[in-house]
């Protein structure tokens, strides 16, 4: 009765694998129209990329950090469901070091965080949508009525879907086509895997300010690729040890990363740390520290379909790498998924 009332009205069950900024926003767009959504994810809350860790007396953004909103949708998106309040513009000077070693400044365009952390965007946003957490689904198999997913631990979800949205990113999407045995499928992200690069993170706090001339800075260091004050951002100030001092955050560069994959987060510190008191020549201690390491960081080159969408399988993939990488390349890929996907309804 309940499946033949969904069928009446043109309501899809669409499964979302992914509650990063593409899976939201996904999820809360196709929500709108009408369909009947559930998102998956693996982690322990939603957000993907745009992560924090816990540091004394807050936390510091570890994954993205700062969003750009040059696609006149975007801003007016975050407002209606993330809220206002849950995010701003970061200001500040924003550099970058040229070959010959000298600062340049950014081009002034406004930059947004969330506050307190970037993740309160995506808690916000998942506030609109059913979000199944701690479960990394590793196989979808068709059966008569529609698509079953079963995850890690070998459960297997009640409900059947009309379709599946995958937005993992591409080696973990891959991954779980293969397992599905969708090969042809898992075959169009072949490209994509292999321009997917890692990505040390390392937040280090000091008792006095380092470098007092940017907030953030993309640096041409064989080990260093971006640096931030992470106290510089809106809502931070309970970050500071006892009220002194600044939380940075240290991003190594793509290279780097790859040729340490293995090092201890400990060395993988104190070699990032030593790098960024030889850039910027400051001889202060960090006092404090915790290190992440990203397998899945950023997409270089490669095209941008912007979505890839299988109308005969009824399944989707919407992600930053669809879209040129960065968050707003998420929402753009998803935003142009759900395009796709209620074109095809409306033909069906
Ligand atoms: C170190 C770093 C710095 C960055 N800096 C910036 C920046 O300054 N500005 C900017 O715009 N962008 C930045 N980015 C990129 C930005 O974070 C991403 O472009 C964006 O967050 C990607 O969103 P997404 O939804 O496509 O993917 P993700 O955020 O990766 O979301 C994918 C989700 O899928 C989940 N998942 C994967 N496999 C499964 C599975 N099998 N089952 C269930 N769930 C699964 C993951 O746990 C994840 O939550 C940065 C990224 C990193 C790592």
């Amino acid at each position: 009765m309940f499946d033949e009332t969904f069928i009446a009205m043109g309501i899809r069950r669409i499964a979302i694998i992914g509650s990063g900024i593409a899976g939201l926003t996904a999820a809360i767009k196709l929500k709108e129209q009408g369909h009947d959504v559930s998102l998956f994810e693996k982690s322990r809350g939603p957000g993907g990329r745009l992560a924090a860790k816990r540091v004394a007396n807050g936390s510091v953004d570890v994954g993205a950090q700062y969003f750009t909103s040059r696609n006149p949708e975007f801003l007016p998106f975050l407002t209606r469901f993330a809220g206002n309040s849950s995010f701003t513009t970061w200001d500040g000077q924003f550099g970058f070091q040229g070959k010959d070693g000298q600062w340049q400044e950014f081009p002034d365009e406004p930059r947004y965080v969330g506050i307190p952390r970037m993740t309160a965007v995506s808690r916000a946003l998942s506030a609109h949508v059913t979000v199944t957490a701690e479960t990394r689904i590793e196989r979808i198999v068709r059966n008569d009525n529609g698509w079953v997913l079963s995850d890690r631990a070998g459960n297997v979800q009640a409900v059947e879907f009309d379709s599946v949205i995958i937005t993992a990113p591409p080696a973990q999407a891959r991954d779980l086509l293969v397992q599905s045995n969708l090969p042809e499928q898992a075959a169009y992200l072949d490209d994509a895997v292999t321009r997917v690069l890692p990505c040390w993170a390392v937040a280090a706090h000091f008792k006095e300010t380092p470098w007092p001339r940017h907030e953030g800075m993309r640096c041409d260091h064989p080990s260093l690729f971006w640096v931030a004050n992470n106290s510089s951002k809106p809502g931070r100030k309970g970050e500071d040890q006892g009220g002194r001092g600044s939380w940075w955050v240290l991003h190594a560069s793509s290279e780097w990363s790859q040729r340490n994959l293995e090092t201890t987060p400990d060395q993988v510190a104190a070699e990032l740390i030593a790098a960024f008191r030889e850039l910027t020549g400051s001889d202060l201690m960090a006092t404090d520290s915790v290190t992440h390491r990203w397998l899945y960081a950023r997409s270089e080159g490669g095209s941008s379909p912007g979505h890839l969408w299988f109308p005969e399988q009824d399944i989707g993939l919407a992600g930053d790498w669809l879209s040129g990488g960065r968050v707003e390349g998420a929402f753009d890929s998803a935003c142009s998924l759900v395009s796709a996907y209620v074109a095809t309804d409306a033909s069906r």
